[in-house]
């Protein structure tokens, strides 16, 4: 299965080469995976009909939410490309619909409902009893597109995402520090003029302020995600870094300096 890269969205005429050289480069079939909500790339039924003239471009996992164009696709360009529906809540639609395969969320925590449903609906045509399957599968497959947040201080909500970025580990581990460092209430260490503010213990103890990235004990820098405030990305752990090494030398000076 075959996605295009994210972030950036593809022009249709750059896609088309991206998949032509993957595909030129490997034997196995592709199955192209047309989800909009990440790649940003949103086709119509004619263009997704035109991926699968690529030579190994032989399969579609639709995870647009867009049943008209699954529809278009399964009923009228099948020849080209074979779509499957790939979006939880259409399974029932796509199955009836003629797609020869679902690829499903649910599938994966009630396997045996997802196989009765198949039998039921695509093998024996039985629409009354998929319905009745589809009725507890429908519930399971739409809470599979929700989400809900809990807020610690509010209480929960839950919302419906477009897509969801799941970001794990944003844990400081500075339990060492408890006491000699001064931290925001998650442990984050506190640096520079947020030394400043009131109810920060340790308090910073001398008369000039602190710098950018120094702690609450002079010459004790802190840098990366470990600092509160920081923003939490890899570039700018990096140069926080480098900034910090800098910090540290200009310490050292003025201690040179005091001493001389
Ligand atoms: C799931 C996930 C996805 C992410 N995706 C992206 C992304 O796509 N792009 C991006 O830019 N950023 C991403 N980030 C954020 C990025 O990983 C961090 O911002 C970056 O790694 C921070 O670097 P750091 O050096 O400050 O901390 P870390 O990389 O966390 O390094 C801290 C190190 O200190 C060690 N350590 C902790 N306590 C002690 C101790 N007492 N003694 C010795 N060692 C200790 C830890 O084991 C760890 O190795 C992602 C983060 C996560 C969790």
């Amino acid at each position: 299965m075959l996605v295009p890269p994210f972030y950036d969205p593809l022009s249709f005429e750059t896609l088309k080469v991206f998949l032509s050289d993957v595909a030129g480069a490997i034997s196995l079939p592709i199955v192209y995976y047309n989800v909009p909500g990440a790649t940003g790339i949103r086709l119509t039924a004619d263009q997704i009909a035109e991926l699968g003239e690529i030579d190994g471009i032989d399969y579609l996992k639709d995870t647009s939410g867009d049943a008209v164009t699954l529809t278009d696709l399964i009923v009228n360009r099948s020849d080209k490309i074979k779509a499957f529906n790939g979006w939880d809540t259409l399974t029932f639609f796509g199955i009836a619909s003629g797609a020869e395969a679902s690829v499903w969320g649910a599938a994966g925590v009630v396997p045996e409902l997802a196989v009765e449903l198949w039998e039921t609906l695509a093998e024996k045509g039985d629409l009354v009893g998929a319905r009745e399957i589809w009725r507890d599968l429908w519930a399971i497959s739409d809470f599979l597109e929700s989400v809900t947040l809990r807020d610690l201080d509010s209480g929960a909500e839950t919302v419906e995402p477009g897509v969801l970025f799941v970001l794990i580990g944003s844990e400081p581990r500075t339990d060492w520090a408890a006491g000699a460092l001064a931290r925001d209430r998650w442990g984050f260490l506190l640096t520079g003029e947020r030394l400043l503010e009131d109810d920060v213990a340790p308090r910073w103890p001398l008369e000039r302020p602190p710098a950018l990235l120094e702690t609450s004990t002079p010459g004790v820098f802190a840098a990366g995600d470990v600092r509160a405030g920081s923003v939490k990305r890899v570039a700018s752990a990096v140069g926080e870094g480098a900034l910090a090494v800098t910090l540290v030398h200009a310490h050292l000076a003025s201690l040179t300096r005091a001493h001389a």
